[in-house]
């Protein structure tokens, strides 16, 4: 990768200054490579990328040299060793300048990301781990050394992607693998990851959620296919095109978790849920830097007119930063309680977490604009791209906004196993 001369560039504040929240040096370091690179880089991009609903290529070819394909992957397996809480913080930065591009990322560092540190943590038999161990190797060699992208199809027609009903695609055990057949929709990065990383559910008879399967499809194999378009309001950078498996055989290794695996991990393991939120602080924290730069008269490609003199709008944008600080601070808690069987509080806070970002940032992207006015939804600037992209986040299973609502108030109100009979 050519390499970026910060010196020549002011590099945007962090999101989370480093002092005041405590931040690690892995943590510092890596947020500020991804502040060089989103500014330097996706930013530009972003709005080709946005106006053609095209797949960030150029910036996958920047995160793999830059080593960020790897992030999650372990320092002995060679990738960067990064915790689930320091990719949080990374997303955040890489989504404050390309939506798109973080949610896509997001995707590929899940595959990482959940089949390390998540399974890690887990039960597994001594069998269990030792095949497991194997197996990551094999998927993380790819990452490292041959710069694959792994994609996260797991959403169907039916309402499989709220953890409540047994995914439809189906893998049927036959010699030396699994054969899968299904249908995914909303399958970000369809045609552009090297491999599919596929949730499905064990084809055999009384299967059940626990025989929910996690596996890894080469986009190249036979009977894989990428169907219709993906022409959307919002994030529309993701490519989130339709893929269908017809008879697909896939090898035993291709199992990104050992079977019987994958609901433990989303019962004991739920931030591992929650890591959709990190584009969107990004976006919200994009929404408010865009405003005061405008209302201080200093967007690039306007003419240098202050705005800030006006009492309403110096009150709107402390309303603004007040959302904003509460947004983050809420999260930035919750990502730091990420882990293995938390609390009811710190589960119901992840769970607030979660709708609060996602509403907020589509409500900071309303209130820029309007404050702002009118020129600021010329498709020169980056806010009605960023209004375009927060209105996405609120949609996306398995906790909606609606679903977050929906446990909190359930789980705030009844104990396990209560009811009112
Ligand atoms: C930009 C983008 C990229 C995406 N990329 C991926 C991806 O890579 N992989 C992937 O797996 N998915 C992806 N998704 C899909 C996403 O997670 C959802 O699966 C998809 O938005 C579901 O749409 P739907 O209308 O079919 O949802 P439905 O299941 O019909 O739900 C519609 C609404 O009903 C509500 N609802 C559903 N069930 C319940 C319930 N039991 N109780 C109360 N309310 C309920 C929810 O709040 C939801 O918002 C992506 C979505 C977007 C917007």
């Amino acid at each position: 990768m050519e390499k970026i001369n910060i010196d020549k560039i002011v590099l945007d504040a962090p999101i989370f200054d480093s002092g005041a929240f405590g931040l690690t040096d892995q943590q510092t370091d890596l947020t500020m490579l991804a502040r060089q690179l989103g500014q330097t880089r996706f930013a530009e991009r972003a709005h080709d990328y946005d106006g053609a609903a095209s797949f960030p290529v150029e910036n996958f070819n920047d995160l793999k040299e830059s080593g960020l394909l790897g992030v999650c992957v372990p320092k002995e397996l060679g990738g960067i060793g990064a915790d689930y809480k320091t990719y949080m913080l990374v997303g955040a930065e890489v989504g404050r300048y390309c939506g798109a591009t973080a949610l896509t990322w997001n995707m590929h560092v899940c595959s990482t990301l959940w089949t390390g540190q998540v399974v890690d943590s887990l039960d597994l038999t001594a069998e269990q781990r030792a095949n497991h161990e194997r197996r990551r190797a094999i998927h993380y060699s790819r990452i490292v050394d041959d710069g694959a992208i792994y994609s996260q199809p797991g959403s169907e027609p039916n309402a499989s992607a709220t953890g409540t009903v047994m995914f439809s695609t189906k893998a049927k055990k036959v010699d030396g693998g699994w054969r899968i057949n299904g249908h995914k929709i909303f399958a970000s990065l369809a045609g552009n990851a090297n491999y599919y990383g596929v949730l499905c559910c064990e084809d055999k008879e009384n299967a059940r959620l626990r025989d929910t399967m996690y596996v890894a499809i080469p986009a190249a194999g036979d009977g894989v296919s990428v169907k219709g378009n993906w022409d959307t309001v919002g994030m529309r950078g993701t490519d989130s095109r339709d893929l269908f498996f017809e008879d697909v055989f896939i090898s035993a290794d291709e199992q990104l978790m050992p079977r019987g695996v994958y609901q433990q991990a989303g019962l004991r393991w739920p931030h591992m849920f929650m890591v959709l939120t990190a584009t969107y602080v990004g976006i919200a924290q994009a929404a408010f830097d865009f405003t005061v730069a405008y209302l201080r008269g200093e967007t690039p490609g306007m003419r240098p007119v202050k705005r800030r003199m006006f009492p309403t709008k110096q009150i709107a944008v402390a309303e603004m930063r007040f959302k904003l600080e509460q947004t983050k601070s809420l999260w930035f808690q919750a990502i730091s309680e990420a882990g293995l069987d938390p609390t009811k509080d710190q589960r119901l806070r992840a769970y607030a977490a979660q709708y609060t970002v996602m509403e907020n940032a589509n409500e900071l992207c309303r209130q820029a604009i309007r404050v702002c006015g009118g020129q600021s939804i010329l498709k020169s600037f980056p806010l009605e791209r960023l209004y375009r992209d927060s209105r996405c986040g609120a949609l996306m299973l398995p906790w909606t906004a609606e679903l977050c609502l929906d446990r909190a108030g359930r789980e705030s109100l009844y104990n396990p196993g209560e009811t009112d009979s």
